[in-house]
């Protein structure tokens, strides 16, 4: 199942993407797509309910915009040099654990941006990932049960501002966490839908040139060890977000680097999990 939500006024408001035809509101089974949704298991009971009241769900108009396909995630979590080739093109070395650092959740946006320039930002870079869904709440799980405790994945831009990240003291954090600096979606694809995370072709371009091109069989650490990793260290809860990493290509690694300007236009995609667009504009700050 492929969920959504989408910008109606002031308003998000869920829907359902199904395999043909338009997206379709989904408001009658679900006040959100969401921690809560996904906490109270009910979503499992979606396909009954649409062989019922589908045909009653009017059509989403997607014209506002999307918003980030999961709603109130306690935290996002990202995993830092998890490809090789990646560890390289930054002249860090391969790590011996999964490097962790958290991405604010008021970064997250949705899948069709725009992605906003933070004044003055001239270091903004690219990083397609996949990110997974928890699905219920992991504390100390094991890595042959992992899967269990997730709901499903999305395509995620996990955005950066190198020199923030990089050169002004202190965690990646500051570097992560801008408005608009963590696209996430278009859908929340449940996990029946993807039967290995661990074989799916993800890729990115800037204005039509593709500079990301992958495979989620080159992480280092899989999916299953990385939610056991990090269920050692906090708890996870329904809803929260793991992004897994970027592969070989963003625009730190290029020599002299290249990095975002406003009117850029990236897509992205992971294999199964929908496709990204996003221009770059400054943010103007009075
Ligand atoms: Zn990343």
């Amino acid at each position: 199942m492929k969920f959504l939500r989408y910008l109606s006024g002031e308003r998000i408001l869920p829907a359902y993407q199904p395999e043909t035809g338009p997206a379709i509101d989904i408001s009658a089974f679900t006040p959100d797509i969401d921690a809560a949704f996904l906490a109270q298991q009910s979503w499992k009971s979606f396909p009954e309910w649409l062989a019922a009241h589908g045909a009653q769900c009017p059509p989403a108009d997607l014209s506002q915009g999307l918003a980030p396909c999961m709603g109130n995630a306690s935290k996002v979590i990202c995993v830092g040099l998890n490809y090789a080739a990646h560890a390289r093109e930054t002249n860090a070395p391969i790590p011996k654990e999964p490097i962790l650092f958290m991405k604010s959740t008021t970064a997250l946006t949705g899948a069709y941006g725009p992605v906003l320039l933070p004044p003055g930002s001239e270091k903004s870079d690219w990083e397609v990932e996949l990110a997974v869904i928890i699905g219920k709440k992991a504390t100390h799980v094991s890595e042959s049960e992992a899967l269990e405790y997730v709901a499903g994945y999305a395509t995620m831009n996990d955005l950066s501002e190198r020199s923030y990240q990089l050169e002004r003291g202190g965690q990646w954090v500051k570097g992560k966490s801008y408005d608009t600096f963590g696209p996430l979606g278009p859908w929340f694809v449940t996990a029946d839908e993807v039967p290995d995370p661990n074989e799916l072709r993800l890729w990115l371009s800037v204005n039509g040139k593709v500079l990301q091109d992958s495979n989620t069989s080159d992480m280092i650490f899989k999916v299953p060890f990385l939610v056991h990793y990090i269920s050692q260290f906090m708890t996870l809860l329904p809803g929260d977000i793991i992004s897994t990493g970027t592969p070989f290509g963003v625009g730190l690694g290029f020599q002299p680097p290249v990095y975002l300007k406003a009117g850029d236009v990236m897509e992205l995609e992971v294999e199964g999990l929908g496709r990204q667009r996003q221009e770059v504009r400054n943010r103007n700050v009075i």
